[in-house]
């Protein structure tokens, strides 16, 4: 990897754009590639008048064309909350599938660096716990989160044959449950809509008995745990996540309590195939990258707190 040039698909979206920023301060050319589908330019605004960061509108599910060489690829374009890709099924699957067909093809035509954001959602409602990445996973492919969780496998899989079948240098990062500044407030994800409830004293809504289990990454970290995978020689699948783990329940109480708010917990009916429990085994990311999180959660949630008063303030 000679050229310090990157492209990040989904570069406008909460971790792609945080990459790009990350990509920049380690002295890269940044192309920002996004069809801000659930991406926004508000989350790279910052960035245009930055020499060396260029953003291009563009749906990766179609040929990709950059001029001029790209030593990295960063393949970050999908819907990633369950709301998202419930309501956007095809987008979710063609971006997952021949998104990254496109996006290898463009690593092998410049020889570039590839890494497939994938996710722990390919090891489905886990019989496994924690999760090491030799685990399998257990994943409804005609389920309302198949849409998601295969287009993922697929993605590995496509990967992986791009590497040994054309030799090109893929890293994959199997990210677990993230949170931070550039969330969108309405993504339907439980982090912003507990804290958005939270803020606007409106009652929380816990889906099921809210004894299932999620271990949230501050997003600072998980940067961190993606760049040393891009930077280090290994091939296989990486658990970037923190493993300390939550009940749902116990997240929204701890939300309620930083908050101040005076908000009380409702219950509504568990979505179809929702995980009963996640949490990254990360032996390898330790033994491998030296990466572990730094950030624990009540130091994350009091920032993720900050940056939901200032974008609710504003609205
Ligand atoms: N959840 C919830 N209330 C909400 C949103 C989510 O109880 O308003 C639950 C959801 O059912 C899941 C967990 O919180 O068990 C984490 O959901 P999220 O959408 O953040 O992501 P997931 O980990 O399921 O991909």
């Amino acid at each position: 990897m000679s050229e310090k040039r990157a492209l990040i698909t989904g570069g406008a979206g909460f971790l792609g754009s945080h990459l790009c920023d990350r990509l920049l301060d380690e002295g890269y050319e940044v192309i920002c590639m996004d069809n801000l589908l659930t991406g926004s330019t508000s989350n790279i605004e910052h960035l245009f008048s930055r020499p060396g960061f260029q953003f291009i509108e563009h749906d990766v599910t179609n040929f990709i064309y950059v001029k001029g060489p790209l030593g990295l690829i960063l393949h970050f374009a999908s819907p990633a909350s369950p709301n998202d890709y419930l309501n956007m099924p095809i987008q979710t699957l063609k971006v997952g599938s021949l998104g990254t067909h496109k996006a290898l093809g463009l690593a092998k035509e410049k020889d570039a660096r590839f890494l497939l954001a994938s996710t722990s959602e390919v090891y489905g409602d886990p019989g496994v716990h924690p999760q090491p990445e030799t685990y399998w996973g257990n994943v409804n492919p005609i389920g309302i989160r198949g849409v998601y969780d295969e287009a993922k496998r697929f993605a590995e899989a496509m990967t992986m044959a791009y590497h040994r079948y054309h030799g090109v240098e893929t890293r994959i990062a199997r990210i677990f449950n993230t949170y931070g500044p550039r969330m969108r407030l309405e993504d339907g994800r439980a982090l912003p809509t507990f804290m958005t409830q939270a803020l606007c004293g409106e009652d929380l809504t816990v889906y099921g008995d809210g004894l299932q289990s999620r271990s949230f990454t501050y997003v600072d970290d998980l940067v961190e745990g993606i760049f040393r995978l891009l930077m280090s020689d290994y091939r296989k699948p990486v658990n970037i996540g923190n493993p300390e783990e939550v009940t749902i329940l116990e997240f929204a109480k701890e939300i309620i309590e930083l908050t101040g708010s005076k908000s009380n917990i409702v219950h509504k009916e568990l979505p179809a195939d929702d995980p009963k429990v996640r949490k990254p085994d990360i032996t390898k990311a330790r033994e491998i990258l030296d990466w572990s999180p730094k950030v624990d959660r009540s130091e994350g949630l009091k920032k993720a707190l900050d940056y939901f008063r200032e974008v609710l303030d504003k609205n």
